[in-house]
């Protein structure tokens, strides 16, 4: 039986990493933008957005900065534009509710609250609650950023308060300190733990994104790649966003699973159809 075909999302810059310890890391608007162009051209069909200040290439809660990226990736490509509500740049509700005026086809969502390396990455019930609120207002489909078992259960619950809509997308981000370990056992448990309806994708930190990736592959799951949550390509060896975009297009073709548009992506995600 033929697989589903595979929705590649690109993380391209997230919160962390700096032109010192990659250097293809894309900072600035044009570059974020750019980097859109070329990784979609590779076969990613959804792109997750994070902004950086210019100034010292530090996370940003700038609307400004979140526009200019909204505005030029959606009219110089397809993809789906996915805005994280991350709260690494700012952990208050209004400074990661005001991005989702934008109106993206997508935004992140995490469903609880993770001990991060050097820090507590806050969820509380209140605030998902609220962002959640946000995106039906502004008509944005959530991503549930799930680190831990338990965030499922979150997810669900913003179901039963009419705050989300079924069938739902999750993520599994596995391999992060503090968070889910990255085995398959946990990556098969946690496929088991969403409802049947639902659509998921894999997020693997550090040496674990490949392998997570390749399992989630054969699994009939999504992938996420990008420099966000890896900035090598193999050991030693410095990665481009692009380059890991083209290793999973080969590997889903090699294992005879088709990669999806950014418009089959709509349609797999339960998307309201492009305008485009
Ligand atoms: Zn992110």
């Amino acid at each position: 039986m033929a697989m589903e075909k595979l929705v590649i999302t690109v993380a391209t810059t997230g919160s962390l990493p700096k032109k010192k310890n990659n250097p293809h890391v894309p900072i600035t608007p044009s570059e974020i933008i750019e980097t859109g162009v070329r990784c979609e051209a590779a076969g990613a069909s959804i792109i997750h957005v994070h902004v950086r200040n210019l100034e010292d290439e530090s996370a940003s809660t700038d609307y400004r900065l979140f526009e200019e990226v909204y505005d030029g990736l959606k009219s110089r490509t397809n993809l789906i534009i996915q805005i994280s509500t991350g709260g690494r740049a700012g952990m208050a509700y209004e400074q990661r509710c005001e991005r989702l005026k934008l109106k993206p086809e997508m935004a992140s969502l995490t469903t609880g609250s993770v001990n991060f390396p050097n820090n507590v990455y806050i969820n509380s019930p209140e605030l998902i609650e609220k962002l959640a609120a946000d995106m039906q207002k502004y008509g944005v489909k959530p991503e549930m950023e799930i680190f831990d078992v338990s965030m499922i259960n979150n997810a669900l619950a913003l179901t039963n308060k009419n705050l989300a809509k079924p069938p739902l997308h999750f993520d599994f981000v596995l391999g992060l300190k503090g968070a889910i370990p990255a085995t398959v056992e946990n990556l098969v448990h946690l496929k088991n733990s969403i409802p049947p309806d639902s659509t998921w994708t894999t997020t693997g930190i550090g040496a674990a994104q490949l392998v997570m990736n390749t399992h989630a592959i054969l699994m009939g799951g999504h992938t996420r790649v990008g420099l966000e949550d890896c900035i090598y390509y193999r050991r030693g060896e410095l990665a481009t966003n692009e380059r890991m975009v083209e290793r999973i297009v080969r590997l889903s073709k090699e294992f005879g699973r088709e990669v999806a548009t950014p418009d089959e992506a709509r349609e797999i995600l339960h998307l309201p159809a492009s305008s485009a």
